[in-house]
């Protein structure tokens, strides 16, 4: 049997005439920058995710870099942010001269550790409060603990962006006057930055990303610094740069965007199976350790977070080897990351590779992504869970 780690021909299969109508309608109308497609994306994105505003972005990239730009962050600036997530989250930081200040992240949920943020924004306040933006990332499909990070944004005065590349229709619990709330993904902090990358939960046919925001005012600059700052036309008093979301992919996206829920659905069910089927292969807990969706410390939440499974990581003890026995017998998987993001040679400062973060490192250590996918049969799941388990079983 052949399980890949994702297949979009499935999902392509249900929905090629809408998707060609979709395109075909765009190349006919001749309108190829920004216009309707990506106003009423930008709109039906704003209200998914629980926000008043979007604003349509060539990659989920983009929409970090244009936040920190928005922010005007830059050199001698800090960013607080986790050690354990895609390049980019440091790699926009970098971009506008800032630096990353990192703190490890929660072994549960790989997510951004509060405490620890909490104690660097206090050694931070004692050295001149350098730090100008936090940057939570909702890894996997799963929200940090938004509760305890926009407590201590508030508290210090720092702005959030929340980096929900992976997260897209992820919630978490608040709790306010002993009453349990539940906030998407992006509506939080002051901004939301989402991907449309083709693997992502919501993927279009190509890069795309959105930026979703409350606050009216900085919605516009974003706007604006996507459009090279300019306001009127030809006339800059920012600089910005073109990071337009192209039309195509609103178009298309606004297609799949009706099928969202019932995907994540789909995702959180195989997740659920997988879970069963490593309990009794009596792998979980032991060899495996599970992906956990977190009360996010919330007293009262009756349910977990609200994860969309963008991926399915495990830990697992030679997971290297491990890795290359599942590519040997046909299944997909991949490591998300392999290396920390101190750890990245980019990074010339000699002060980040004398840092350490454990969890983290021990996450890229062990951490396996195995396939998700909402369209995966049963005998599929069954499968990778029998290789698994003959890989620590038989020898
Ligand atoms: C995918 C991703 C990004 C970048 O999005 P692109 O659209 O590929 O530029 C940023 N952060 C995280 C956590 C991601 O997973």
């Amino acid at each position: 049997m052949n399980v890949p780690l994702l297949d979009l021909k499935p999902q392509l299969a249900t929905l090629r005439p809408q998707i060609l109508e979709a395109v075909t309608r765009v190349i006919d109308s001749t309108g190829y920058i920004l216009g309707p497609e990506v106003t009423t994306l930008e709109q039906n994105i704003a209200r998914y995710c629980g926000a008043d505003h979007g604003v349509g972005l060539s990659s989920g990239t983009d929409a970090l870099l244009v936040a920190l730009m928005s922010l005007d962050i830059g050199p001698d600036d800090l960013v607080l942010t986790t050690p354990y997530t895609f390049f980019a989250t440091m790699g926009t930081i970098l971009r506008v001269g800032a630096q990353p200040l990192f703190v490890d992240i929660e072994p549960e949920s790989f997510n951004i550790d509060p405490e620890q943020m909490a104690e660097a924004l206090a050694a931070d306040r004692r050295n001149g409060s350098r730090v100008k933006a936090i940057i939570p990332v909702h890894l996997y499909g799963q929200c940090a603990d938004m509760q305890r990070i926009m407590a201590l944004a508030t508290e210090y005065g720092v702005p959030v962006i929340e980096d929900a590349a992976q997260a897209i229709g992820a919630e978490c619990p608040y709790e306010e006057n002993g009453a349990v709330t539940w906030h998407r993904a992006g509506s939080m902090g002051l901004c939301g930055c989402f991907s449309f990358f083709p693997s992502k939960n919501l993927g279009g046919i190509g890069d795309g990303g959105m930026l979703t925001a409350s606050d009216r005012q900085f919605a516009e600059i974003v706007r604006s610094n996507r459009n090279h700052g300019a306001e009127p036309k030809y006339y800059h008093s920012r600089v910005g740069g073109n990071f337009r979301l192209d039309p195509i992919q609103a178009a298309v996206l606004t297609v799949k965007l009706a099928h969202l829920d019932s995907w994540h659905a789909a995702r959180r069910r195989n997740a659920d199976r997988y879970r069963q089927l490593f309990g009794e292969a009596g792998l979980a807990g032991n060899e495996v350790t599970l992906p956990q969706a977190v009360h996010a410390g919330v007293q009262g939440a009756e349910r977990h977070n609200h994860h969309i499974y963008n991926q399915f990581v495990i830990l697992v003890p030679e997971r290297d080897r491990l890795r290359q026995y599942l590519q040997e017998h046909s299944v997909g998987c991949e490591i998300y990351y392999p290396l920390c993001l101190h750890q990245q040679e980019c990074l010339r400062s000699e002060r980040y590779k004398r840092q350490s973060f454990p969890v983290a490192q021990q996450a890229a250590a062990r951490s396996l992504a195995l396939p998700i996918f909402p369209e995966l049969t049963d005998e599929q799941l069954v499968y990778v869970v029998e290789t698994i388990r003959k890989f620590y079983r038989a020898g």
